[in-house]
């Protein structure tokens, strides 16, 4: 399989509009070794099809699509390689571009849990709006481990593990977290007999998190920020990373730490990375650290066969 990785950035994207702390500007004045990010996003195809599924789909997909062709193949008048849209939760930095892909002349297919479906139904009803336009065709993700498939996109198996995590700010249940407001997903391809792991946020290790990762042979994990108390450190925020569902990568029992348990064979990719991070900077030590961990940062437009 094919993956594209079309956003690398954390809600507010890289460089975000309102900010100016010393990564966002200084991506903004050239002086920093940084590449801009969009807000997090990947494709999945199989090796034989232009056809895949988008994980995720970030406010920034249209431009998302412009810069990388593979996603508009061009084979007739109205023509997209986007076979469905797979969400790993209904948070708006994932759920937004939604919105720009309703000039279809048939539902868009989307795949999410039934708490995803609720919140985008109730709390932030896209999927309502959405019905004005080309509206969904919605499938239940199991939440049992048992496989799903895309139509459209053969030979491809995903499996979700519900993660720890929140509810969105809308979501009627935003204090009650249920399963399924925010999963993990595993993706074999049956002919190479490989796995990708992708998890964007994750907010604790669990068991099973931890054994879907060590058998995976490339783990695309939450890279939000290097610190616990990263936004509060700047004066952004009072919440901590741990609070919002991200396990911070630094300090014990962080992200790093995890990884360097996995097999030495399983690529370690960060994804999600919000703009403060110190890791967008490649001249940073915590790049460094990550460098000597054998951890790579993801970008816009990479490309990773498995
Ligand atoms: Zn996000
Ligand atoms: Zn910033």
């Amino acid at each position: 399989m094919r993956i594209t990785v079309l956003g690398a950035a954390a809600g507010g994207g890289f460089p975000q509009w309102n900010c100016n702390c010393a990564n966002c500007a200084g991506v903004r004045a050239g002086t920093l070794r940084a590449e801009p990010r969009t807000q997090s996003s990947i494709f999945i195809r199989p090796d034989n099809s232009d056809d895949g599924v988008l994980f995720n789909a970030s406010p920034d997909i249209l431009e998302q699509i412009r810069a990388n062709p593979a996603l508009q193949p061009g084979r007739t008048l109205r023509d997209t390689a986007i076979a469905g849209v797979v969400l790993m939760d209904g948070q708006v930095d994932h759920t937004t571009g939604l919105f720009m892909l309703r000039e279809r002349d048939a539902p868009l297919p989307l795949w999410c849990t039934d708490p995803v479906f609720e919140d985008l139904s109730l709390g932030n009803p896209v999927l309502r709006v959405l019905g004005h336009f080309c509206g969904v065709q919605r499938t239940r993700i199991p939440l049992d481990g048992s496989a799903f498939e895309v139509s459209g996109v053969a030979g491809l198996q995903f499996r979700a593990l519900p993660l720890q995590s929140k509810a969105p700010p809308y979501s009627p249940h935003r204090e009650q977290p249920v399963a399924g407001d925010n999963i993990g997903i595993s993706v074999t391809d049956s002919r190479s007999g490989k796995t990708l792991f992708y998890a964007p946020g994750l907010g604790a290790i669990e068991p099973a998190v931890f054994e879907a990762m060590a058998s995976a042979d490339c783990v695309m994990v939450d890279g939000t920020f290097w610190t616990d108390d990263e936004m509060v450190g700047l004066g952004i925020s009072a919440k901590t990373a741990r609070s919002i569902g991200h396990l911070p990568q630094s300090g014990p029992g962080g992200m790093v730490e995890w990884l360097g348990k996995l097999p030495a064979r399983t690529r370690r990719m960060l994804i999600h990375i919000n703009n403060t991070n110190p890791i967008l900077d490649a001249d940073s030590s915590q790049r460094d650290a990550l460098t000597r961990e054998r951890v790579e940062v993801c970008e816009d437009r990479q490309e990773i066969v498995l």
